[in-house]
């Protein structure tokens, strides 16, 4: 990818890096906000439905009593129990006794019969409601009747809605079920919010600009609804969002600072291994490939290793994909195999079996003069081809045409294949067969699972069997201990590398190691 790519990528990163924290922002706040007004919404139904009931459990109370107490209809005894309830009770204005449709005696004393108005309402709970009409000192419309049986008792009208008065754009109302009657209401009610409760005690909404909320009576056919305007919600939300914001807009630029930061470094990284190649900060170690049934030192590995003009040790393993990405592989690959002649070529001279195993990358395969380029620079060095091997992963022989092209050509000459890491990536059976590549390098991860009983340790033998079905060398990679040792032995494993024969180290080094070897025992065999 190149530097403008990576920095309009970086710029759409943080665009998405502040957007997002922004938009959960805003909309958290509208939740939130929802949240909180639909609370305040149901609970101002809820304190509506229990003063509802409240008033009608005193009525019926009343009434009760009056009848248990057996004084005759507005005789002095009964008109001095419903005094007694009128003062008694919080919200009852008087109480009095029915006869047709006309209030004959009452806790205000024995006046003349006062005419009731219509009905409003039956009740499931043998209660009528009826507008109070002609009462003294009662403006109309202002007090309702609440009677049971031949008791009436005389209620203000708004007493259930009576609350939250600081609030005066909240509605609330009583409603009765079924026939949607409002017992009483204030503010902007739609009758038909009830119906949604469905069968629910309770249920809340948003319709026609109100966050609604609809509660139902425990004990009758009766609900409230209060309604708050929208604009209570929508206010609130934006002062959370105000308050929101400045927190989403802190994560999203540490993220876009973390984001530049890291898409900087790495652009400075590829100018650093671009002088990396052309200076000499690039060197290689070996690690020895052993030979299992004599112990012998049969060859090694060349891996790359960086040094930066800092002193910092970079492992291949981060900057190898970088040298991908950024177009250098090849050129990685080609510094690779001059280090590689340059310090092995005077000991394969005097050691002309062992061989070096160069690392070569997916990319490298298609390269159109790979095999070429490697064959002369062997020349120039006066090596022969057998000395070297050819590490490549599944990855680089994907196109099995291409693969077969270039392998066939490099063994031609002598130079041997072996496929690196096998197992983690696609290879079949059979498209390994069309390859006839002579090594199989069996990754350091199922290596490591041997003897652990985990499921991936059984795939160890299902590979040593691919191997031998195709006549293909093995090399057990990473190999830390004898159990994995004596159990690769067991199943016929030539070959192996890791830290229990020797880890990678210098070419001088190595040599070095070789030759006290030869001075102790000399060498016996030789792979191939
Ligand atoms: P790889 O080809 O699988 O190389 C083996 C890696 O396993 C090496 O890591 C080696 O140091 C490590 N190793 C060896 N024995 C043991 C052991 O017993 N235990 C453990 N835990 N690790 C062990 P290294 O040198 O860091 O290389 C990492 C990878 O970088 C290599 O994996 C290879 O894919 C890539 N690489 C290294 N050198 C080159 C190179 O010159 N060219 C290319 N294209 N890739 C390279
Ligand atoms: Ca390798
Ligand atoms: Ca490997």
């Amino acid at each position: 990818m190149n530097n403008v790519k990576s920095l309009l990528l970086a710029l759409a990163i943080s665009v998405v890096a502040i957007g997002a924290p922004i938009a959960v922002a805003i909309r958290e706040a509208h939740e939130q906000s929802y949240r909180i007004e639909s609370m305040r919404a149901l609970s101002y139904a809820r304190d509506v439905i229990n003063r509802t009931d409240e008033t009608t459990l005193q009525v019926m109370s009343a009434a009760d009593t009056l009848r248990k107490s057996g004084a005759p209809a507005c005789s002095p005894a009964s008109v001095d129990l419903m005094r007694r309830f009128d003062l008694t009770s919080s919200y009852i204005q008087a109480v009095g006794h029915v006869e047709g449709d006309k209030l004959v005696c009452s806790s205000m004393g024995n006046t003349r019969p006062i005419p009731l108005g219509p009905a409003l309402a039956h009740t499931v709970n043998g209660a009528t409601i009826r507008e109070a009409t002609d009462l003294p000192g009662g403006q109309l419309g202002k007090l309702i009747v609440l009677q049971f049986g031949d008791l009436a008792a005389v209620i203000h009208r708004d007493l259930p809605i009576d609350t939250r008065t600081n609030e005066p754009d909240v509605a609330l109302a009583v409603i009765q079920q079924g026939s949607r009657t409002p017992i009483a209401a204030r503010g902007f009610i739609d009758r038909r919010w009830v119906d949604r409760l469905a069968g629910q005690h309770e249920t809340g909404f948003v319709d026609q600009g109100y966050v609604v909320a609809v509660a139902r009576s425990n004990r009758f056919q009766s609900a409230a609804v209060a309604a708050i305007p929208i604009t209570y919600l929508n206010s609130r939300s934006t002062d959370l969002v105000w308050r929101l914001i400045p927190a989403g807009l802190l994560a999203g630029l540490l993220a876009t600072a973390a984001i530049l930061y890291l898409a900087r470094q790495q652009l400075s990284l590829v100018g650093a291994l671009r002088n990396a190649l052309r200076s000499n900060e690039l060197f290689m170690v070996y690690q020895p490939v052993i030979d299992m049934r004599t112990g012998a030192w049969v060859g090694a590995e060349a891996l790359v290793r960086w040094r930066r003009a800092t002193g910092e040790l970079i492992r291949p393993d981060f900057f190898i994909p970088i040298a991908e990405k950024n177009g250098l592989i090849n050129k990685l690959s080609q510094r690779v195999l001059e280090l590689i002649l340059h310090d092995t070529t005077r000991f394969l001279h005097s050691h002309p079996h062992f061989h070096i195993a160069i690392n070569l990358s997916a990319s490298d395969f298609n390269s159109p003069h790979l095999a070429e380029k490697i064959l002369a620079s062997l020349e120039a060095s006066g090596l022969r081809p057998v000395n070297l091997i050819v590490e490549i992963t599944e990855r680089g022989l994907l196109d099995v045409h291409r693969a077969r092209e270039i392998t066939q050509r490099l063994q031609k000459w002598g130079i041997e294949i072996a496929i690196d890491d096998f197992g983690t990536g696609y290879s079949s059976l059979s498209y390994l067969e069309s390859l006839h590549l002579d090594f199989l390098k069996i990754d350091r991860s199922f290596i490591e699972s041997i003897g652990s009983g985990a499921p991936i340790s059984l795939v160890v033998p299902h590979i040593i069997e691919i191997a031998h079905t195709l006549s293909m060398k093995i090399i057990a990679e990473g190999v830390e201990n004898e159990a994995q040792h004596a159990y690769l032995v067991s199943r016929g494993v030539q070959f192996a590398q890791g830290m229990l024969f020797a880890k990678p180290m210098t070419c001088e080094d190595m040599v070095a190691a070789i030759r006290a070897r030869e001075a102790y025992r000399p060498a016996r065999s030789e792979h191939g």
